[in-house]
């Protein structure tokens, strides 16, 4: 497929061709996104050829937007069956898009649409990078500036995969490692073996609670490692890059916003100079429990502040057309006027 071509094959297939097109063709298609059919700097006969070997990966099956068209959600058909969907978000002041890294998820938090759905398959290196490359194209004029692995599936659980990805998207498509969020349930294998690596992105962490016995609930992946292995990962992580870390609480009336919970949290985040996203919970088909309330959401980050942590209330996008964090489960085929060929 178009983006899981490493650089050496595309050489090999351009055997026989001046030196200079495997350059040409590999700033098209990763700087500027191009179809090779769009490559007017190409001969006719070169592109239809390239066009035919280097297929997209990805095919539209619906796309939905809200907030005035600034939340754009794509629901993507991929090979195998497999269904994806991706969260293309235009701010005043920056455009991000919300990536998937695995078909579902394996990971069963109670609370996600997507872990409820469960696992159907991995990504490859190359379906995670044409997501971006699509997001990028859709946004234009406006420029695509950061990434953030919040779509479907655990970044961590599908590692080469999205490291692969990681490396391609800094170093061919442009954007930088600095803009790139990686966000995980906690898997603490994967979080020390990213701090390890040559380029620093941005971890956030999905903590939602800040006891084992909570968390163990909640997040069952917490029951293999434990808060305290967490937090010693996170500091590693922290201390290896030098990059920000966050926490996301995903806000859950009664279950984890009580002036408890946010003590709790305090005492995780605090010595960690982490940040934290605070996020009424959005609700899904199989978790009856609800999001807390503004006023509660408000009086909570209050609550972190005086102890001395930095929260943000995070701006909740795409709720109605599904697309907020949570939501996606790549079931929903939407309407026939929203289907853009
Ligand atoms: N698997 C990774 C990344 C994808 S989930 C992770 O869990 O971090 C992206 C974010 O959405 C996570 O912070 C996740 O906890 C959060 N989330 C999941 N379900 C949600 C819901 N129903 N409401 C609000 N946030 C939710
Ligand atoms: Fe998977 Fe993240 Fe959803 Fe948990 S919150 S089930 S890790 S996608």
């Amino acid at each position: 497929m178009r983006y899981d071509v490493a650089r050496s094959d595309l050489e090999r297939l351009l055997d026989g061709e001046p030196r200079y097109r495997a350059d040409q063709v590999w700033r098209g298609l990763h700087q500027r996104g191009l179809d090779p059919e769009e490559m007017t700097d190409l001969p006719k006969a070169l592109r239809a050829r390239l066009g035919e070997v280097l297929r997209p990966a990805l095919a539209l099956v619906a796309e939905s937007e809200s907030d005035a068209g600034d939340t754009v959600k794509s629901l993507w058909s991929l090979a195998g069956g497999r269904r994806i969907e991706t969260v293309l978000m235009q701010y005043h002041d920056r455009v991000t898009v919300c990536i998937s890294s695995q078909a579902g998820c394996g990971m069963g938090c109670v609370f996600c649409a997507t872990g409820q759905a469960g696992l159907s398959g991995q990504l490859t290196m190359g379906e995670i990078v044409e997501q971006v490359i699509r997001a990028r194209r859709r946004a234009e004029p406006r420029r695509l500036g950061n990434v953030v692995f919040m779509g479907m599936g655990e970044p961590l659980a599908n590692y080469a995969a999205v490291w692969a990805a990681i490396e391609r998207l800094h170093d061919d498509v442009g954007i930088s490692a600095r803009r790139i969020t990686v966000s995980t349930v906690g898997l603490v294998p994967g979080i020390r073996r990213l701090a390890g690596e040559r380029l620093p992105v941005n971890l956030a962490v999905s903590l939602h609670a800040a006891n084992d016995t909570l968390r163990d609930r909640l997040v069952p992946v917490n029951r293999r490692y434990p808060l305290a292995v967490l937090a010693a990962a996170c500091r590693e992580y922290t201390e290896a890059t030098g990059r920000r870390l966050s926490f996301e609480w995903a806000m859950i009336a009664g279950v984890n916003d009580q002036p408890s919970d946010a003590t709790e949290l305090a005492a995780i985040a605090r010595p960690l100079h982490a940040h934290v996203n605070l996020i009424p919970l959005n609700p899904t088909p199989g978790y009856a429990t609800r999001g807390t309330p503004a006023a509660g959401v408000q009086a909570f980050r209050d609550r972190l502040e005086k102890l001395g942590v930095n929260a943000t209330v995070r701006d909740n996008r795409g709720t109605d057309i599904d697309a907020a964090c949570g939501q996606l489960a790549a079931s929903a085929i939407a309407a026939p006027a929203n289907l853009t060929p």
